[in-house]
């Protein structure tokens, strides 16, 4: 029997917010595994805003996605068939198997037989989507951000944008487990803060988009912030700094405010505050962490088993909806990581 592969291909570069049209969906036939290679079928596609980044035809951490191309992301799929003997039919895995139905990975491209490099197998226990939240680049971005980059410390005022989103409600949960002295996130509208309220159990939410941000920092800090997690940049990033407490830190994560920008945002206004307030300001990329994602995946199990740590997903459903999804973090739908299903195990 020969499978259709349907697959969603850069169609061309989006020019300022991305959209569905940005995409084709095609098909082709899927030619038959050669020894050393598997063949997954996708269940859960993941969404994330750096994917934004890899459309625009600039130098990166990372190439950007070519033209024509499926495109990249992260997925977690089921092993159908197997000519590896690393892999049974069956298994659940997970990796970089893209916009796609079915990936094709290992053989002689990829160095023959065994292990096949960044396919992993999804443990026993955990329902298999969440190697894609927790589990994957988001719990990670979460826990290297917060206790590697500017480790958080008992007592510290902690400030966290985008805070109900994949990577910020991880981060807000860690932050109030590691003895924040307070925890406070800014997210938009009132779902997603009374889901920190509630779920994540901080100690406050600033709705960005209801209320004047800079007022509510005073009001939540009167002494000041020592550890801001930026996921977002721009206006919020500008209206933190000048409340920032003297040899606070700041860790830049994202800043998903400008990503859709056709032109480069003009700098943080307040950027001589980092001079005024002696702050020290760090980037990363998860990539450079990864030798530690083994004591980052015990410790993040550990606290959600424990309920300590809640994970929300937002899982979508149908092939069809891939880049209508992908859409959804730009607009702010999701609460917590943003999912696509688009089938079931066998
Ligand atoms: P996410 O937070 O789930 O992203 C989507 C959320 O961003 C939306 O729900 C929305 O929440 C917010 N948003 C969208 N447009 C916005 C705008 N114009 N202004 C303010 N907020 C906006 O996604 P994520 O995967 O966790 O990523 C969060 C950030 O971390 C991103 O900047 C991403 O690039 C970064 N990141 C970095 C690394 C790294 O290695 N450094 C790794 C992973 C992720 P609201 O409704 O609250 O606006």
């Amino acid at each position: 029997m020969t499978r259709t592969n349907g697959q969603w291909r850069l169609a061309k570069r989006p020019e300022g917010m991305v959209r569905e049209t940005d995409f084709e969906f095609g098909e082709e036939p899927l030619a038959p595994i050669e020894d050393g290679q598997i063949l997954v079928r996708n269940l859960y596609l993941a969404f994330e805003p750096a994917m934004r980044g890899w459309l625009n035809d600039v130098p990166s951490y990372i190439p950007p996605v070519g033209l024509g191309e499926v495109m990249r992301a992260s997925a977690v799929g089921q092993v159908i068939e197997s000519k590896n003997p690393d892999y049974a039919k069956g298994q659940l895995v997970s990796g970089m198997f893209g916009w796609q139905q079915y990936y094709v990975g290992g053989g002689e491209a990829e160095g023959g037989g065994g292990r096949i490099a960044g396919v992993s197998l999804v443990p026993d226990g955990i329902p298999p989507y969440r190697m894609l939240s927790l589990f994957g680049g988001t719990g990670l971005t979460a826990y290297f951000g917060l206790h590697k980059i500017n480790p958080v410390k008992k007592g510290d005022n902690v400030l966290v944008s985008g805070a109900a989103g994949a990577t910020g409600s991880v981060v807000s949960q860690l932050a109030r487990i590691a003895g924040a002295g307070k925890v406070v996130g800014i997210a938009g509208g009132k779902e997603k803060c009374d889901w920190l309220l509630e779920k994540a159990r901080i100690d406050a939410a600033i709705d960005y988009k209801n209320e004047n941000v800079g007022r509510r920092i005073r009001e939540e800090f009167p002494k000041g912030v020592d550890l801001f997690f930026d996921n977002v940049g721009g206006d919020i990033l500008d209206a933190v700094l000048p409340r920032m407490a003297d040899n606070g830190r700041i860790t830049v994560c994202g800043g998903i405010s400008a990503y859709n920008d056709k032109e480069l945002p003009p700098g943080p206004r307040n950027f001589m505050q980092i001079v005024v307030h002696r702050l020290s300001v760090r980037g990363f990329i998860l990539f450079d962490h990864i030798a530690g994602a083994g004591e980052a995946i015990s410790e993040l199990k550990r606290w959600s088993e424990a309920g300590d740590l809640v994970v929300e997903e937002d899982i979508q459903e149908g092939f069809e909806n891939t880049p209508k999804t992908f859409l959804r973090l730009f607009e702010g739908k999701n609460l917590g990581k943003q999912l696509l299903k688009i089938a079931d195990a066998d």
